[in-house]
């Protein structure tokens, strides 16, 4: 068999780090020994692949579960707040907005109110349908390289968790790049290979369920900073943390992920027996909510946060 080639750097030297996938589906994650790109071979990128019925079940926001359009949608809506606030500062209410990889719109719906113009773009046909049967903005099935999008360019594309799913980032950075205006800004939010989980604590339960058959490619600062320079971007490099401590304890402790989305998100209500007083109660409470806070931001610091992001301009 030929060797594969990086994404990234066209290297085809390369080590192989794992040989399965979640599910204990079987394939090969490679690391290219020139440019250090975590990338899968071979890769199942196809739309069709997206849109089936196996990868609903198994890539949702509840585990086990082929969750409905709308079940995907009130999973996520509730918990954009964090991705509003990421990009407050550079959100002017004149501003055109294009949302690549939209899925069900959640992001794009937060956004209600606090932009001139919302685009989303998004390949699957039943999150476009979800979209245009219940929000109120526009959104394209084509792929960003070859799509024309008549409300362009914009002065901010986004896209959050969709370029670990690009085969060629390449072309989809330069079909960004043609639909912003010559000082538009992207955001990207893509899964971080040095999560603190992988990276400081080691957790085999958590490396078996990371590396997954629709992520292709995994980046870190590095390889992320070296994609967008060739791409013709400069901008700043972050990574957030939002799952909370307590779910990183219970994957410490465990080796296994809680059951949705939403269990990751939230702080447990563990204060809630009978026998303590009201004060006690509040300030156990208080600590854990603390306790929670200084741990994301720690981890955020040291640019171990379980996502990437980026902040950035075209070069020219
Ligand atoms: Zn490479």
């Amino acid at each position: 068999m030929k060797n594969p080639v990086c994404m990234l750097c066209s290297s085809t030297t390369n080590t192989v780090i794992r040989k399965t996938l979640r599910y204990e589906i079987k394939r090969d994650v490679l690391q290219c020994t020139r440019c250090s790109l975590v990338f899968l071979a071979p890769q199942s990128g196809a739309t069709a692949y997206y849109t089936g019925k196996a990868y609903r079940k198994r890539h949702g926001p509840t585990l086990h579960k082929a969750s409905s359009m709308r079940e995907i949608f009130d999973a996520y809506f509730p918990h954009q707040g964090p991705i509003v606030e990421a990009v407050r500062t550079h959100l002017r209410p004149s501003m055109k907005i294009l949302d690549v990889g939209c899925s069900t719109g959640h992001f794009l719906a937060a956004l209600k109110g606090k932009a001139k113009e919302r685009i989303g773009l998004e390949l699957g046909k039943d999150e476009a349908s979800f979209i245009r049967k219940n929000l109120d903005f526009k959104v394209y099935t084509n792929p960003i390289e070859s799509a024309h999008i008549a409300e362009g360019p914009f002065d901010l594309i986004t896209a959050l968790q969709v370029l670990e799913h690009v085969p060629e980032p390449k072309s989809f950075l330069h079909g960004i790049s043609r639909h912003l205006k010559p000082n538009g800004l992207l955001y990207l939010e893509l899964p971080n290979i040095d999560d603190v989980l992988l990276s400081v604590f080691g957790v085999k339960g958590y490396a078996d369920f990371y590396f997954r058959e629709p992520h292709v490619c995994y980046y870190s600062k590095k390889t992320l900073k070296t994609l967008l320079s060739k791409a013709g971007f400069v901008g700043e490099f972050g990574t957030v943390q939002r799952y909370s401590f307590y779910n990183h304890l219970h994957w410490i402790q465990t080796g296994r992920p809680q059951a949705s989305f939403a269990d990751g998100n939230t702080i447990p209500e563990v204060a809630k027996g009978a026998g303590a007083p009201f004060r006690a109660k509040k300030e156990i409470t208080a600590f854990l909510h603390d306790a929670n806070l200084q741990y994301q931001k720690l981890v955020e610091k040291h640019m171990l946060g379980e996502s990437l992001t980026f902040w950035g301009r075209k070069m020219f």
